[in-house]
């Protein structure tokens, strides 16, 4: 089996940052992320603010899911804008941890000189997909009777 080659735009380079906020932007592929839903294209905004060795990062994963409807059965694409925020501190060689290190479930750790944002992403893409996907709040679904997408027309099946 091929391995698919992660894309250099979900790793931040430690080493290239500067003190403060260094802010990225840019698109990439979802293919790694083996999501069946994603559509092509992610797009990535992110505020990194480094503080000596602790990073602060903050921004936006928009993206397209598609989905199928769970009244109608019809697919559909959506777009989502979700937020991202993420405390990296280096990892403790002590393995103690501060309480506000282990209490607060936004912080990872990172060991060498690049952070993967992978699992990160693929959490919030996969935290977005609904349980039941809907076209639309109003959706008709589809006839019981003789399996018509309500949507579309009526089918003038005697309902109770
Ligand atoms: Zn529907
Ligand atoms: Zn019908």
């Amino acid at each position: 089996m091929e391995e698919i080659k992660i894309p250099k735009e979900y790793f931040i380079n430690i080493e290239g940052l500067r003190e403060g906020v260094n802010e990225f932007k840019y698109t990439t592929d979802g293919l790694y992320l083996e999501i069946g839903e994603l559509q092509k294209g992610i797009e990535i905004q992110l505020k990194v603010t480094k503080i000596v060795k602790r990073l602060i990062v903050k921004g936006k994963i928009i993206f397209s899911l598609e989905l199928e409807c769970a009244r109608c059965l019809e697919k559909y694409i959506i777009k989502f804008t979700e937020g991202i925020s993420s405390v990296f501190l280096p990892n403790n060689p002590s393995g103690i941890k501060s309480e506000e290190e282990t209490e607060d479930p936004d912080v990872n750790f990172y060991t060498g000189k690049t952070i993967s944002l992978v699992q990160l992403i693929r959490d919030i893409i996969l935290l977005a997909i609904p349980i039941k996907p809907l076209c639309s709040v109003s959706c008709k679904g589809i006839c019981p009777v003789c399996g018509k997408n309500l949507n579309e027309a009526d089918c003038g099946c005697p309902r109770e």
